[in-house]
């Protein structure tokens, strides 16, 4: 008997396990390999939206979170988990320089908009206008932290390494049962998953697939990561991830063609060094049609709650709405309305 059964170890099911195990709570953890999404993150924190300079949803109230929470995963998993990366946005005219300062006067954007401007950033990244700087902006190596949660699942015997078959569920009284493990209540945490999932598929994820390129190149020597047409991601020996791609129809994890041309049409644009291909990933996003997170218990059944639809920004969405789902479950804290999945309910039982 354990309280929480956890479906998925990707960043949500890390953020809300850990939740769960800081209140003491006992918890086993079903992880079956289908999304790769949080595995082939490109694991930037980033509070401003680059296409429009405006602040990423509630990003600098994540970022208070999200930050001391990988740190301290850092200190229990004994890996270097989280990484300063500078993010330089190209500019490709005078009006977007115009609008950068437009934006700086905005007072929640004052200070992750560097004012001063970047000619020159690198002689293999030519351009005729100039580079604008967001400030503490970083990354999280995403592979690495599940590797290493996972194994520190292993360690301790949390994970069971196993297709949650959700059709084996037994809903009880106040409890469920999933082969042989009987738990007080399930969180599924299964990204895109959520799809083959009969208890929440009423919910409008539609996923989004993103795939990018790792490049080898001795000559680009970049240490910091620019956003042009696409984004260029220092991996440290001469590696860099490019992309990523935006996909709504292609629902497969597996690399695709298309995806390799169109970033390398692009790359070809921004660097003018030599580089191979030496990898390709892709993932689906979990995201929604309102651009916000699902997060909340099932309208009729008790036991079983959904944190899901982070969509682009899972790193600094998950630590957040992982705690307001456990505290919503355990203290009975109300949820924020804008990510209650509540929102979607009379749209579902009016069969909309
Ligand atoms: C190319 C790409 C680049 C991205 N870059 C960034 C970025 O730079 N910064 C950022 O913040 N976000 C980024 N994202 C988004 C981020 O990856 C997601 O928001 C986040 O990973 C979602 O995490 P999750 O745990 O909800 O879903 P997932 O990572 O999909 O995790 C769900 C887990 O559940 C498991 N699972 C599903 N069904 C079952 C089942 N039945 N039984 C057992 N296990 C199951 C899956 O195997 C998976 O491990 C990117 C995404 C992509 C695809």
């Amino acid at each position: 008997m354990v309280d929480y059964i956890i479906v998925g170890a990707g960043l949500s099911g890390i953020a809300v396990t850990e939740e769960l195990l800081s209140m003491g709570k006992t918890v086993r953890v079903f992880e079956n390999n289908s999304q790769s999404s949080s595995t082939v993150a490109g694991g930037v924190f980033n509070p401003v939206i680059l296409k429009r300079f405006t602040l990423a949803w509630q990003a600098d109230e994540q970022m208070k979170i999200a930050l001391p929470f990988y740190k301290a995963l850092e200190n229990k998993l004994n890996e270097k988990l989280i990484h300063d990366l500078p993010i330089f946005r190209k500019f490709s005219s005078i009006e977007e320089q115009n609008n950068w300062f437009a934006a700086m006067d905005k007072t929640n954007l004052v200070n992750f908009l560097n004012p001063k401007l970047y000619n020159d950033l690198n002689e293999n990244l030519p351009s005729n206008f100039s580079f604008g700087q967001v400030m503490g902006t970083g990354a999280v190596n995403t592979k690495l932290l599940l590797e290493a949660y996972r194994e520190y699942l292993r360690n301790v015997n949390l994970l069971d390494e196993h297709d949650f078959k959700y059709e084996e569920v037994r809903l009880l009284e106040g409890k469920v049962e999933f082969k042989g493990t009987s738990a007080g209540k399930i969180i599924f945490c299964d990204g895109f998953g959520l799809k083959d999932n009969p208890f929440f598929n009423y919910l409008p994820m539609n996923g989004n697939k993103g795939e990018y390129l790792v490049i080898r190149s001795k000559e680009l020597k970049l240490n910091v990561a620019v956003k042009s047409s696409v984004f260029i991601l220092p991996l440290g020996d001469d590696l860099y991830k490019v992309g990523a791609t935006y996909n709504n129809f292609d629902k497969s994890s597996v690399p695709s063609q298309e995806a390799r041309e169109q970033l390398l049409q692009k790359l070809e644009t921004m660097i003018t060094c030599k580089f191979e291909v030496v990898d390709q990933i892709a993932g689906i996003r979990p995201s929604t049609n309102d651009r916000k997170p699902l997060v909340g218990m099932h309208p009729k059944h008790t036991q079983l709650y959904c944190c899901n639809g982070f969509g682009s920004r899972g790193v600094l969405i998950g630590p957040t709405v992982a705690k307001q789902l456990i505290q919503f479950i355990e203290r009975g804290v109300p949820l924020p309305s804008d990510i209650n999945l509540k929102r979607f309910e009379k749209k579902h039982y009016l069969g909309l």
